[in-house]
């Protein structure tokens, strides 16, 4: 990968990363498992990967997990799941053409009694878990040629082969 596969893969991202991980989606989810660039892997449960198959024809991108996401280790698997899901069926698109992952892959919330209430991750922690997001879209986009489309502001974006 030169830097300039670098350069033209992260332009689905916002912001540029520097130091992209390299390796298939496997090797790359055992690789995140074990991640210690920000705090927020002490309290959570484990690392949120995304799911899904490099060939994917669309690519979801969701904010971070939720308490649901962190107990299972997947993403999308709460409610919001669900009725993504739902809708997936509706428009007749078979989930395993999607692959799904989040911006942050850790759960970061509040205890509030028996609860554990979502926190948006702060700049600091998007930006350490960057380079994930950047992995992930270099394998599933390499592997088809895409475009990309944003979904509303604050819920997720996606990508989606020609
Ligand atoms: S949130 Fe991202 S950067 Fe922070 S520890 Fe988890 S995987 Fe690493």
């Amino acid at each position: 990968m030169t830097p300039r596969d670098v350069a033209a893969d992260a332009i689905a991202l916002a912001k540029p990363v520097d130091d992209v991980p390299t390796g298939s989606l496997a090797a790359l989810r055992r690789a995140a498992k074990d991640c210690r660039r920000c705090p927020l892997w002490r309290p959570a449960t484990q690392t949120v990967f995304g799911a899904g198959r490099a060939r994917a024809r669309i690519m979801l991108i969701g904010e971070q997990p939720g308490a649901q996401e962190d107990l299972a280790g997947a993403p999308f698997v709460g409610p919001a799941g669900s009725l993504l899901r739902e809708l997936l069926g509706a428009a007749q698109i078979p989930v395993d053409a999607v692959y799904m992952t989040n911006t942050v892959k850790h759960f970061k919330f509040q205890p509030r009694g028996k609860r554990r209430l979502h926190v948006r991750a702060n700049a600091a922690e998007q930006a350490a878990c960057r380079p994930w997001l950047a992995a992930e879209l270099l394998r599933v986009r390499r592997k088809s040629p895409s475009h990309s489309a944003r979904w509303p502001r604050g819920h997720c974006s996606a990508t989606r082969s020609a």
